[in-house]
């Protein structure tokens, strides 16, 4: 792309913020021009304002950005989100109806009914939903709950190509999906916390509207039944899922093997920065996948599935393992982007009456 688009992060200081910045570093499409966040932030120095908690270093132009607050007068042509979901309600809709498309990462608006819950492999026809907001000039897109992510990701080839009836999930998630200072070393250190507030419910939900079909302009639900059980576990990233699945009709676990290897990715062609080679990794290996081996897979956007076995009580069960903050949240939410600028939904706006160049 010869002009990038100008980018906002709203939530810059925060942990997805930071990731943001750091798949945002080098992007071929995309270049930070503004980077937003509370009161206790505007006006200082980005380097001064986050405590930073990334792998690499903050990028030099990035440190010395000023911090503005988060009000719909930035310098580009549209923003992300990593906005506290006691923000994002508000702040959100006001960047959209003031002509900013607002590419979320907070709970808020994902299972409203016109905005799309977005996996750019899994429903990319959901952006249709785009044409129904009246929202302003602007509109907004998110994408799901980390836990439901990889959860998806591996069910997509699963739904389109057998009856998926009911799938039970037991989570074993990061730390770093609880943000920074996240729990207390005191509860996460040799422990396993049996419960994520308001998680297990978004795991149930969600699924079925990113696995609905688009008819006359509304999402039709999958009509699978989830059930989840969310736990937190002393692994700083990637989250490990143990799923069973019961099917109408039969299925085996060789079925399964063979449509998670032959799935056709409806966006193989689109050459988007940040898609990985492979979507699905499909380990043979028993003791695959592990967090720390293969959350990095793909830069992270690769969604692991192992151990693909029958199932005692459902049909068939085995393991997926997603990177939370990346493929769960930031990389997820650029990758949105992407989709969105080869749509012809993404473009340069005008900022303040001047025409972007
Ligand atoms: P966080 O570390 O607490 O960061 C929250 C950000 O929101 C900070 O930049 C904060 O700015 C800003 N903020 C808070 N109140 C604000 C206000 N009134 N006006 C403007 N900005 C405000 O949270 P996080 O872990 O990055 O999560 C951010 C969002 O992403 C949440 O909605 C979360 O549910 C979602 N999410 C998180 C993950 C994850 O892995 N952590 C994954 C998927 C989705 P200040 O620094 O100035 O306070």
């Amino acid at each position: 792309m010869k002009d990038k688009l100008r980018v906002g992060i709203l939530g810059a200081t925060g942990a997805v913020g930071q990731k943001f910045i750091e798949v945002l570093d080098g992007h071929p499409w995309f270049e930070i021009t503004a980077l937003a966040a509370s009161e206790r932030s505007a006006g200082k120095r980005y380097a001064d304002a986050a405590n930073w908690i990334g792998s690499m270093s903050i990028p030099p132009a990035i440190a010395d950005m000023e911090v503005v607050a988060a009000a719909p007068d930035l310098e580009a042509d549209f923003v992300f989100s990593g906005l506290d979901a006691s923000a994002a309600g508000d702040i959100e809709p006001l960047f959209a109806r003031e002509g900013y498309p607002v590419i979320s990462n907070a709970r808020n608006y994902r299972m409203a009914e016109d905005v799309p819950l977005l996996i750019p492999e899994v429903n990319p026809d959901h952006t249709a939903l785009i044409d129904q907001q009246d929202r302003g000039d602007g509109f907004i897109v998110t994408n799901p709950n980390c836990s439901t992510v990889g959860l998806v990701c591996a069910l997509k080839p699963l739904v389109d190509r057998f009856d998926v009836d009911a799938v039970h999930v037991v989570t074993m998630q990061a730390l770093s999906g609880a943000g920074y200072p996240g729990v207390s070393s005191l509860d996460a250190l040799g422990n396993v916390v049996p419960y994520i507030g308001g998680e297990e419910d978004k795991v149930v939900t969600e699924p079925t509207k990113l696995l609905g079909r688009l008819v006359d302009g509304r999402i039709e639900p999958a009509a699978l039944r989830v059930s989840a059980q969310c736990t937190r576990v002393p692994v700083l990233e990637g989250h490990l899922e143990a799923v069973s699945v019961q099917f109408r009709g039969t299925v085996y676990a060789e079925d399964v093997k063979e449509a998670l290897r032959t799935w056709h990715n409806p966006i193989a062609g689109y050459d988007l920065p940040s898609a990985p080679a492979r979507f699905i990794e499909v380990f043979e290996d028993e003791r695959f996948p592990q967090p720390r081996r293969h959350v990095g897979l793909g830069r992270g956007m690769t969604v692991s599935v192992g151990r693909i076995r029958s199932c005692e009580v459902l049909d068939v069960k085995f393991i997926v393992l997603s990177h939370n903050t990346i493929r769960g949240a930031a990389g997820g939410a650029v990758l949105n982007a992407e989709l969105l600028v080869r749509q012809g939904r993404l473009a340069k706006r005008a900022v303040a009456g001047v025409v972007a160049g």
